[in-house]
């Protein structure tokens, strides 16, 4: 009888093995992710926030030979929203700042291999300098023939502000409260709220009068995210924020005010650019997560 019983605990405990390997298993399976690579400037020489040309148009081969989908940055919101899962093997482009050198040479690049792409203007610096001008971005979005799109990076809030009265700039205009040097203090939490407010709806209103369109995705300058800014965007009507020291893909489930990039076009602390081989080596360690996801999530999403 206590033989019996034996073999059946044991059979119990072997049908419970057998079930719970996938149900683990499934456990463990990544989420699908998606990579949103970053770049700057293009031209020469190469330095900072500035790739070539060549540098530039090497990563785009790779990314092709390698069957690579460019998709444009609205797939990120669909994506989140669990309305699209991105092929394993699939980027999104896009270039901070609103750099003259988009319109030289990356669009007629993009144009004639039709890939998407999304840029981060400093609105207040547009028609300036070394940067785009309102006519430029506007033949750019209205090209029927490649799908590039335009958002807030931020108004006149992209530099450092000081936040302890050492009059050194230490912290970026989004990320903390600044130090006010005639009042001998630093600002409240609802003065740093308004001030941040005001330059989001800069942005916002400078993306809506000039390209007749809202921006739902914002680039954060910097590393300059905290929870306040988050907070105040979402009400300016920013819905998706990219910050970009968090991680590396964006991933379904993760919140949609701090999602990260992965930096492709800048001078790396080894004093060179990315490669198109430390491009591929890490957007590989992506595929795999990718493929055993699609795998397991298909029929879960619509
Ligand atoms: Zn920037």
């Amino acid at each position: 009888m206590t033989l019996r019983l034996n073999r059946i605990v044991l059979w119990l405990f072997c049908l419970l093995c057998l079930v719970s390997v996938p149900v683990l298993a499934a456990a463990f399976v990544p989420t699908a992710s998606l990579a949103v690579l970053t770049y700057h400037d293009i031209g020469m020489p190469e330095v900072g926030y500035c790739i070539s040309r060549e540098r530039f148009l090497s990563h785009l081969n790779a990314l092709q030979q390698e069957g690579y989908t460019f998709l444009p940055l609205e797939a990120v919101g669909l994506f989140l929203e669990g309305r699209y899962v991105p092929p394993s093997k699939a980027v999104v482009l896009t270039f901070d700042d609103g750099y003259a050198s988009f319109y030289q040479e990356v669009y007629p690049i993009l144009r004639e291999r039709a890939i998407p792409a999304a840029v981060f203007l400093i609105t207040g610096d547009v028609g300036r300098g070394r940067r785009l001008t309102w006519a430029q971005i506007r033949e750019m979005e209205r090209d029927p023939g490649v799908h590039i799109r335009f958002y807030a990076h931020a108004h006149n809030g992209h530099e450092l502000i000081d936040t302890d009265g050492d009059k050194v700039p230490d912290t970026r205009f989004y990320a903390g409260r600044q130090w006010l040097a005639k009042e001998g203090r630093r600002e409240t939490t609802e003065e740093y709220r308004e001030r941040i407010r005001k330059d989001l709806r800069a942005a916002r209103k400078a993306i809506e009068t000039h390209l007749g369109h809202a921006s739902p995705y914002f680039a954060v300058p910097g590393s300059g995210w905290s929870r306040v800014l988050a907070r105040v965007a979402q009400e300016e009507g920013y819905r998706y924020l990219f910050a970009p020291t968090w991680g590396k893909f964006v991933q379904r489930g993760w919140s949609p005010q701090r999602l990260p990039r992965l930096d492709a076009g800048s001078i790396r602390p080894d004093g060179k650019a990315v490669t198109p081989e430390q491009l591929l080596n890490l957007l590989r360690s992506r595929d795999l997560r990718g493929n055993l996801n699609r795998t397991c999530s298909r029929g879960l999403l619509p």
